[in-house]
């Protein structure tokens, strides 16, 4: 148990980023940052956008689009890649921020550091590589190859629990691809979204290539996805809103991509090593509290280890120490803020009308140090009905849901019987098995004896069913999201060119 910092650090007042100047949103409504561990804590102020200053960003990056479009892509690699050293160069303070915005433990900040610029990092590298196939033509003499050409002005629209690891991991490959960007982060983050922009703003980014509009998703949510000029839409958040995003897109008929919610399984069998699914479930299932769309929040038993493993998981589960991220002693902090510890504590009353026994945690503490706070104890529900809303829906907080099964294909049924796909795990020295779960689970990513998090620059990410809809993120994937093939059919036999002459 830890007591929040007193302390008041200066508050800084943030503006919208529109054509390359720094400027006051026009909505009345003020956004306020405030930390989670200590809601007193006000770490940010700003005037909120509205539809006027998307439409005056969206002028700044259609401008900006023709000399963005004609830099090489090697050049615009370079600037990348200035932003990634900047970012190295500041990454213990920009995780510190992120701690005290978002309320992550600072050892997750610094993760989601290095992985925010190793995505950048790779994709400031496609600048070498971005280009098309060539094949061989039926006729001789033809040449055949492909081009990727950017879209245009796109829209990026972001949650709050990675506020910069997501905005990296889009952002990078829309500039790499040569379009320009409206970036509209959560506004329960904007002081980390205000640094990413900042640092590529120094890395010498042309003024409207990248514009940051900070405010409501309900003030100007549609019109980043309306608005003509709009060529694609990125989003990452709840299905709710991603539904509507989807819908207002496809009808314009533009390219969208959607990821969404998360109900990930971790399937333990009877003959998994169970340090290592212990490691792996604890990681996954309260790791950044619980606040990951890949995060662990169905536990799956083999009957056989059930009660062992469970008294392992209880006894790993007591060891946590909820509290302010910032102090080294803490493994676990705060919900991000009141209205998604409400949702946890909601889930923890339906988990008990529905029956499932409570074997641990279910309150939320507000003693001492945690008075001003947003935080909620660990939790683990046995017994949990899979027709049950615990089951099936989507928490977004430390809350795990268990389950037993006695054979293998009960453990698939179960899994698969989510509205979600995005990741799971499967705990088992039987390769056999192994594999039998990789082809029938139902999920855009398997973990083979590792938790259900995670992901690498480098690998396509996201999910199927209601986890997501659209092209995968990172990796090439990501990057021809951004772009548009050109096939090109070039018959330089010469033959045509000289009988037209006559
Ligand atoms: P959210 O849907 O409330 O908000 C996401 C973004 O959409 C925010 O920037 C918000 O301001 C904006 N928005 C709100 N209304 C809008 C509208 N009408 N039009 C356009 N944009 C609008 O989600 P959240 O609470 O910030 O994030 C949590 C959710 O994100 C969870 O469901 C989680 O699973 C999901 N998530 C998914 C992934 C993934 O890769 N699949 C990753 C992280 C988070």
């Amino acid at each position: 148990m830890t007591t929040a910092t007193k302390s008041t650090p200066a508050v800084s007042m943030l503006k919208q980023y529109i054509g390359g100047k720094w400027v006051d949103g026009s909505s009345s409504r003020e956004i306020i940052s405030t930390n989670p561990a200590d809601s007193r804590q006000i770490l940010a102020k700003l005037k909120g956008a509205d539809k006027n200053d998307v439409l005056k960003a969206i002028d700044a990056a259609q401008k900006a689009f023709p000399a963005w479009k004609a830099t090489t892509p090697p050049a615009r690699g370079r600037i990348l890649m200035k932003a990634a050293l900047l970012l190295r160069e500041r990454k213990e303070e920009l995780a510190r921020l992120m701690t005290r915005e978002q309320g992550k433990i600072l050892p997750e900040a610094l993760g989601e550091m290095e992985k925010g610029i190793t995505l950048i990092e790779w994709f400031a590298g496609e600048g070498l590589r971005l280009g098309g196939i060539t094949q061989p033509s039926e006729l001789s003499k033809n040449l055949l190859y492909t081009l990727r050409q950017p879209l245009g002005v796109v829209s990026i629209i972001t949650p709050w629990n990675f506020p910069f690891a997501i905005p990296a991991w889009k952002i990078a490959p829309a500039l790499i691809s040569g379009n320009c960007v409206i970036f509209k982060p959560a506004s329960l983050v904007p002081a980390m979204a205000v640094e990413l922009v900042r640092i590529f703003e120094e890395a010498g980014l042309p003024a409207g290539v990248l514009n940051l509009v900070l405010g409501a998703g309900s003030a100007m949510g549609d019109i980043l996805v309306e608005e003509p000029r709009i060529k694609a839409v990125s989003f990452t958040g709840s299905n709710e809103i991603g539904k509507r995003v989807h819908t207002i897109g496809g009808a314009r008929g533009i390219k969208v991509t959607c990821e969404m919610g998360g109900k990930n399984p971790a399937v333990v069998w009877d003959d998994a090593d169970l340090e290592l699914a212990l490691g792996g479930v604890m990681k996954g299932a309260f790791g950044s509290t619980g606040q990951r769309c890949t995060a662990t929040s169905r536990l799956i038993l083999h009957e056989a280890i059930a009660e062992k493993f469970l008294k392992m998981l209880l006894v790993e589960t007591a060891k946590i120490k909820v509290g302010d991220g910032l102090d080294k002693t803490v493994t676990m902090g705060p919900a991000v803020d009141e209205s998604q510890l409400k949702t946890d504590l909601e889930y923890i009353e339906i988990g008990k009308k529905e029956g499932a026994k409570l074997l641990c945690g279910g309150k939320r503490l507000t003693a001492g140090g945690f008075a001003h706070g947003w935080f909620v104890e660990p939790t683990i529900f046995d017994s949990v009905d899979p027709k049950s809303r615990l089951w099936q829906e989507e928490v977004f907080g430390p809350v795990l849901a268990v389950a037993r099964v006695s054979h293998f294909e009960k453990a698939v049924a179960l899994a698969n019987d989510s509205p979600f796909g995005l990741t799971c795990a499967f705990y088992s020295q039987d390769l056999t098995l192994a594999m039998r779960f990789t082809e029938e689970v139902e999920a855009g990513m398997v973990h083979l004896n590792s938790p259900t998090i995670g992901g690498e620059a480098q690998v396509p990410f996201g999910g199927v069913k209601g986890s997501g809809v659209g092209e995968r993120e990172m990796a090439k994937e990501g990057m021809h999201f951004f772009t548009e093939q050109k096939t090109v059919f070039l018959d330089y036999t010469g033959r045509r060119r000289a009988s037209n002459l006559y």
